[in-house]
Order: C-alpha cells, then sequence, then structure tokens
C-alpha cells in the first residue's frame, strides 16, 4: 500500500514522504540514496550547501528507476540571492547533478537582513521559464516573507520547506502557507529522533497501533497534511518510514501529539525572522 502523491498549484507532483540528504554523501551517500530509490522513495532533497548534488545524480543514474518517475529537489544558498549568481547558482546545480533538470529548486533561506531574496525569486521564475526547474519553492519563509515575493512578482511558490515536527507544529505558519496554495514540506519532520521517540505520548500510541515512534511521527505528518523527509542511511529504518499507509490515528491520538507543540520548540533556535545561513 503506497501513500497518495500530492500535486502542487503548478501542476507537479510530490511524494508523501521523500528522503532527507543532508550528511549523505560521496560514493556512500550516492549508494545509500540509490538503494532508497530501489526501495520505492521517489524524491530526493539536496541542496548546494549538502555538498551531494553529484551524489543524488549519479544515485539517479545508478537506480535504475525512469528519471521521470524520481524528483530531485536542491537548494539555493543565501551567498547567491543576487538575481545574475542566482541563474548560474541554479545552472551549476543542474550541471552538478547531470540531470537535465531539477523538479524542485527552493531558496534554502530567506535572509532577511540580507534583504534579496525577492531578486532570489525573480531568478528562480526565469530558471523554471527556462525548463532548467519545474517546480520552484522556498526554505523557512515566514508569512510576511511569501507575502513579499507573490506581492512583487504575482508568482507563489509550489512548497514551503520548514522546520516541523511534534514539538514545533508550526498552525500559523501552515495556515499560511495553505492560503497561497502552498505545500508544506517538513524538514527534520522525527525531530532529529532521540528525545522525541522516548516521549510517553509517542511510545504508549506506537504501543497501542503496534508501530514504531517514528511510524507515528510520520503517520501523523500525513495527516496533518505536511510532507515529511526523513533522512536514513539505514534500508531497515528507510523502510520502515515509509510503510505508514496502512494505520490511522484516530482525533484523540492526532490531539495527543499536537498538545506536544512547544512555542520554543525549534531545534536549533534558527528563527527565519534573524537566521542566516549563506
Ligand atoms: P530527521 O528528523 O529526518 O531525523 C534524522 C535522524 O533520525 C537520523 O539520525 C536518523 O538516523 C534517525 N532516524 C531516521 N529514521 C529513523 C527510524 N525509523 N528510527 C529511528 N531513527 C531514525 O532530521 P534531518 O535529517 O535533520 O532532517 C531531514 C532532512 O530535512 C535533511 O536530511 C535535509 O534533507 C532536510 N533539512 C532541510 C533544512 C532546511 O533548512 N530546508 C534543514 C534541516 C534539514
Amino acid at each position: 500500500m503506497t501513500l497518495p502523491d500530492h500535486t502542487l498549484n503548478d501542476g507537479t507532483t510530490l511524494p508523501a514522504v521523500g528522503l532527507g540528504t543532508y550528511g549523505l554523501r560521496g560514493i556512500e551517500g550516492a549508494e545509500a540514496m540509490a538503494a532508497a530509490l530501489g526501495e520505492g522513495y521517489r524524491l530526493l532533497d539536496s541542496a548546494v550547501n549538502y555538498e551531494n548534488e553529484g551524489a543524488v545524480g549519479k544515485a539517479v543514474r545508478m537506480s535504475g528507476v525512469p528519471r521521470e518517475e524520481i524528483r530531485v529537489t536542491s537548494k539555493l544558498p543565501g551567498r547567491h540571492h543576487k538575481k545574475a549568481a542566482a541563474l548560474i547558482a541554479i545552472e551549476e546545480s543542474v550541471l552538478r547533478t547531470g540531470l537535465d533538470y531539477l523538479d524542485l529548486y527552493l531558496i534554502h533561506w530567506p535572509n532577511p537582513n540580507q534583504g534579496l531574496f525577492v531578486e532570489a525569486w525573480e531568478a528562480m521564475i526565469e530558471a523554471r521559464e527556462r525548463g532548467l526547474l519545474r517546480s520552484i519553492g522556498v526554505s523557512n519563509f515566514l508569512p510576511a516573507h511569501l507575502d513579499l515575493i507573490v506581492e512583487k512578482t504575482g508568482v507563489a511558490p509550489s512548497v514551503n520547506q520548514v522546520e516541523l515536527h511534534p514539538y514545533f507544529n508550526q498552525p500559523e505558519q501552515r495556515e499560511a502557507d495553505k492560503s497561497h496554495g502552498i505545500v508544506t514540506q517538513a524538514w527534520c519532520p522525527l525531530g532529529k529522533g532521540s528525545d522525541l521517540f522516548d516521549d510517553d505520548v509517542i511510545t504508549s500510541l506506537a504501543e497501542k497501533h503496534n508501530r514504531t515512534p517514528a511510524q507515528i511521527v510520520l503517520r501523523w505528518h500525513i495527516q496533518l497534511g505536511t510532507l515529511p523527509i526523513p533522512k536514513s542511511s539505514s534500508s531497515a529504518r528507510r523502510k520502515e518510514n515509509r510503510d505508514i499507509a496502512d494505520f490511522t490515528l484516530d482525533d484523540a491520538d492526532m490531539d495527543k501529539i499536537n498538545g506536544l507543540t512547544k512555542p520554543d520548540g525549534r531545534l536549533f533556535d534558527a528563527d527565519p525572522a534573524t537566521h542566516e545561513e549563506f
């Protein structure tokens, strides 16, 4: 049993569960990603700053899975937000993968103090028009940042990839995304594991449904309508993370998990209003 894909506001599609690739690099990384594609994963979430776009492209070719069935995501770093630099950076991403196009490209962080994300968004629109990218979106954009790029260009992103897990479930951000027809993708969807997997709420639901804590958290994402991209270099864990189609959390279960969220629940204290990454 597999979960249905999501259709984005530009008509392209994304799988309900993707593979995070931060830290999967080099030949070992490419082999892990190719194995994931063999197991049924169809989305690889990369970024210029993960320094693994080459491994991602290699994994696509090694997997034997038809290119058009796979979604490859990468992300524009803050140091390339000026329009001309952004266009070259996008071309270089495509070249590093060795693919003809990327399926989804995101502005990695808005870096509002730098004040160039509207220019970066204009470059993304142009790159999509040129056929380098199939779909364009953003990451870590707060509601005000979304409003500004839509106001300046008339083009809404297809995706906003934000920190989202049971300790930080972002109801206002999800509403803002939805108001623009933007799909919310969840980074650190498992809260990086550890604490969350020992939480009484999660372990008791795991027992109730005879599932692992990771599966409970990922099923919660599916029912919330967010798209998780859990990372794992272990085949057994990757399989477990996609095997969540055939059970349902009831409303009381969902309420319990939603009750875990905290206003200061961010894992790294990286508030996009002030945090900058280059
Ligand atoms: P995650 O929440 O996916 O957790 C990963 C950790 O959980 C790893 O240690 C992994 O071994 C463990 N794990 C995975 N499946 C498990 C299972 N079934 N049982 C037990 N442990 C399991 O955290 P992440 O990797 O930081 O985030 C996922 C992806 O999100 C990244 O790889 C990256 O692609 C993306 N990301 C994006 C941004 C952004 O700014 N856009 C920031 C951080 C991460």
